[in-house]
């Protein structure tokens, strides 16, 4: 059995909806995971923009004009509007609502609850044996909001002995349910991390990840001309390109599917029959692969008020992201200062008052981590040279080598982002 997610352009029309019934239906059983109809998530995240603000009409301006291309792309695939109607009543009367945080995650959730239930209509209507496993019976997270493995395991697995007598079953990307039982999702572009989780689960023989592009590129290619698709990757090189920015890939997608070792397969839903990309726990060596780039970063540096760092310094400085649950993804020390770059400034305040008490303390914000990924083994010398004669004309705020043996980070003001980009490019491909 395979797993095969459709992203928001690959299922953005009843064009592409058809095409995508056409390429599942091959006789193979498979789980087909879908994305919402490209475009929907945002107007769905403004419609409870303008309930949050109090404009009610606003909001029901945003859903009429979602209704409309709806009802068009349900005549466009020759199915009845009917079976949409229930989804857009609700979220009339949700236009009414008071906003909370919940009623957002409410709303969002419709873009996939939608998308699933237009493709498992027509491919019943085309006379084929497709069936719908809803996600929010089996998704769920812990109380840390990760994926709950365990009992999304055992949940599955009871929808599967309901549903997998189908050839064709198919379910919701990005939506599932927190510990309360409430609808919440697995974050912007989580679609890939539902195909992950359940190929994952299930191990099956392949996750395929069908997008709008023929596989990882070397670079980001909005930024950057003349990218070329990797063929191969390891799942620590893809984990740490999608942690680290490269769009086509949920950023903590790869880790399921390697820890239960099942490759995945990235393929262009418009080329079907171009190679893509594939990764598993093979790495090709002594070659630098890809670049990419993560924006919103935030550079913290914390000056030890001694004459040089006591032993129990950095513990005290951990303790206060731990405090806070906030990640530090790049870190560099020198004796008596530690420079980190964190991505998520819900907690910034608090951290920056905490980490005053320890001593001096500077913050830069609007940064980015460029991130170079490939074999650099220590013995693969003059790769990081190679990396730092690129950048030589962008001033560099940090760099970070030696924490794997395939990655080099360096942060950057966002502002030289694609001069970056597009400078790496020049030297290392
Ligand atoms: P989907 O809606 O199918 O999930 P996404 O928009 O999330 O698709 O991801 C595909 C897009 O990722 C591509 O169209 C491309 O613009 C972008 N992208 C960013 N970095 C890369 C990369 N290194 N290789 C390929 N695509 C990339
Ligand atoms: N629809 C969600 C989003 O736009 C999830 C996804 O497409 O993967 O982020
Ligand atoms: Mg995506």
């Amino acid at each position: 059995m395979k797993v095969l997610k459709f992203g928001g352009t690959s299922v953005g029309s009843a064009a592409r909806m058809k095409a995508v019934a056409e390429l599942v239906a091959d006789g193979e059983q498979k789980i087909i995971v879908l994305s919402a109809m490209s475009g929907t998530t945002n107007q769905l995240l403004q419609m409870a923009e303008y309930i949050r603000v109090g404009n009610a009409s606003g909001a029901t301006d945003t859903m009429n004009i979602l209704e409309k291309k709806y009802r068009a792309e349900c005549e466009g695939l020759g199915i009845d509007y009917a079976v949409l109607k229930p989804f857009f009543s609700t979220l009339r009367r949700r236009c009414l609502q008071p906003f909370t945080p919940q009623v957002e995650k409410d709303i969002v959730s419709y873009g996939e609850l939608i998308s699933t239930t237009m493709m498992t209509t027509y491919m019943v209507q085309q006379g084929l044996d497709a069936a719908l496993m809803p996600a929010l019976d089996y998704m769920r997270l812990n109380n840390d909001g990760e994926p709950d493995m365990l009992l999304t395991e055992r949940l599955l697995r009871e929808q599967l002995a309901q549903t997998g007598e189908h050839l064709y079953i198919i379910t919701q990307g990005f939506i599932c349910r927190n510990t309360e039982g409430q609808i919440d999702n697995l974050r912007r572009g989580g679609s890939d991390y539902t195909a992950s989780i359940v190929g994952a689960i299930l191990e099956v023989d392949e996750i395929q990840i069908w997008t709008d592009i023929d596989g990882i590129h070397n670079n980001d290619p909005r930024y950057v001309e003349g990218t070329k698709p990797l063929r191969n990757l390891s799942f620590d090189e893809a984990a740490e390109l999608a942690y680290f920015g490269a769009k086509i890939l949920h950023p903590t997608c790869i880790l399921p599917a390697k820890m239960h070792n099942v490759p995945v397969r990235l393929l262009n839903t418009m080329e079907p029959s171009a190679p893509g990309t594939y990764i598993d726990n093979h790495t090709s060596s002594g070659t630098i692969k890809a670049v990419a780039a993560k924006d919103g970063i935030y550079a913290v540096r914390v000056q030890s008020d001694r004459m040089l760092m006591a032993y129990g310094f950095l513990s005290r400085v951990f303790k206060v992201f731990e405090q806070y649950r906030t990640a530090i993804d790049l870190i560099t020390t020198s004796e008596v200062a530690v420079s980190m770059s964190v991505d998520n400034d819900s907690h910034l305040k608090e951290i920056l008052a905490e980490l005053r008490t320890l001593g001096t303390v500077s913050v830069e914000g609007n940064m980015s981590i460029i991130s170079v990924v490939g074999d650099l083994r220590p013995n693969n010398q003059g790769l990081e040279s190679l990396v730092i004669t690129a950048l030589k004309d962008i001033p560099i705020r940090m760099i970070s080598y030696g924490g794997s043996d395939h990655n080099i980070s360096l942060l950057v003001s966002s502002d030289n982002k694609v001069k970056a980009l597009q400078a790496l490019s020049r030297c290392l491909f």
